[in-house]
């Protein structure tokens, strides 16, 4: 199994766009599973009530089940919470329960509520650098986001370092994005100053149409060097993986979306932690 150098301290990598079905959720299960392939340790935080992320890592996520919205409204500690994920070494999962869809109320009477999740996420014993926590420590802590701005994607924004914002290759791609990277400088100026948003991937590219190339290079000439080189092209066994309770890294290993992915998260891994 090829392998890859550990980061010194816990990457935590936020994935939002407040657009629906762009890839967000996809993305973070498959880089996620990606990177405990590549022989890292990965925590998934599970942040929209849908729970979609939870499925496709084939964790239960029903009401009851101790979850994102125990840790992020209850302050319960993260760890209690956490779960290993069944089919793949080297990944936990926080699964989302329909419960937070009522977070996005609870938490505006809540004491310091933008940064619950970011509190959650550094009490959690595996959190932190090598000298502090040792090998068991995690490496990546993916936060798979709504498709909203509210206060449960202002929280992950608070929570991480760096953010992965995933753009489907189609019209309007670029549309909203403006909005988005709004949030991403006020959180910089009045919460979080060490936000970056260190990763762009085009999600669904359909290499047979020039719009997908089209779309692929207009993002490229808008954010640079923070676009991966690899794209996620659109793919059947992408979509089917979930209705299996699977990423496509387990359920077709050796398709080209699953490859893909494969590369995206050695990109990302490779590059490394954005220099403060
Ligand atoms: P988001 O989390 O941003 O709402 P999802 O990751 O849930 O988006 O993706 C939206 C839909 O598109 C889902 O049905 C998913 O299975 C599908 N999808 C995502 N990526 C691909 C892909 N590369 N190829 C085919 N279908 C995809
Ligand atoms: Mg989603």
């Amino acid at each position: 199994r090829p392998s890859l150098k550990r980061p010194e301290a816990t990457r935590v990598v936020v994935v939002a766009n407040q657009k629906g079905g762009v890839g967000k959720t996809t993305s973070t299960v498959n880089i996620a599973a990606a990177l405990a392939q590549l022989g890292q340790r990965v925590l998934v935080i599970d942040l929209d009530p849908q729970g979609n992320a939870s499925t496709a890592l084939g964790v239960e996520h029903r009401r009851g089940v101790p979850s994102t919205y125990d840790a992020v409204v209850d302050g319960e500690p993260l760890s209690e919470v956490t779960t290993e994920c069944p089919d793949i070494p080297g990944l936990w999962v926080v699964p989302a329960t329909i419960d937070l869809a009522g977070a996005e109320i609870e938490l505006v009477s809540v004491v310091a509520r933008e940064s619950r999740l970011r509190k959650a996420i550094a009490g959690h014993p595996w959190v932190g650098t090598a000298d502090e926590v040792g090998d068991e420590r995690f490496d990546y802590v993916l936060v798979d986001c709504p498709p909203s701005l509210g206060l449960l994607t202002l929280n992950a924004l608070v929570a991480g370092e760096e953010m992965m914002i995933p753009i489907q290759a189609e019209y309007y791609a670029l549309e909203g994005l403006g909005q988005l990277l709004e949030t991403v400088e006020m959180v910089k100026a009045h919460l979080n100053q060490t936000l970056t948003v260190s990763t762009i991937l085009v999600t669904m590219y359909d290499a047979r149409t020039r719009l997908a190339s089209g779309v692929a290079e207009e993002v490229r000439e808008h954010f640079g060097e923070q676009v991966l080189r690899t794209t996620i092209p659109r793919s059947v066994r992408v979509s089917e993986a979930p209705s299996y309770g699977q990423t496509v890294m387990t359920y077709d290993p050796g398709s080209p979306g699953a490859l893909c992915y494969l590369e995206a998260a050695r990109e990302i891994a490779t590059k490394g932690a954005p220099v403060r």
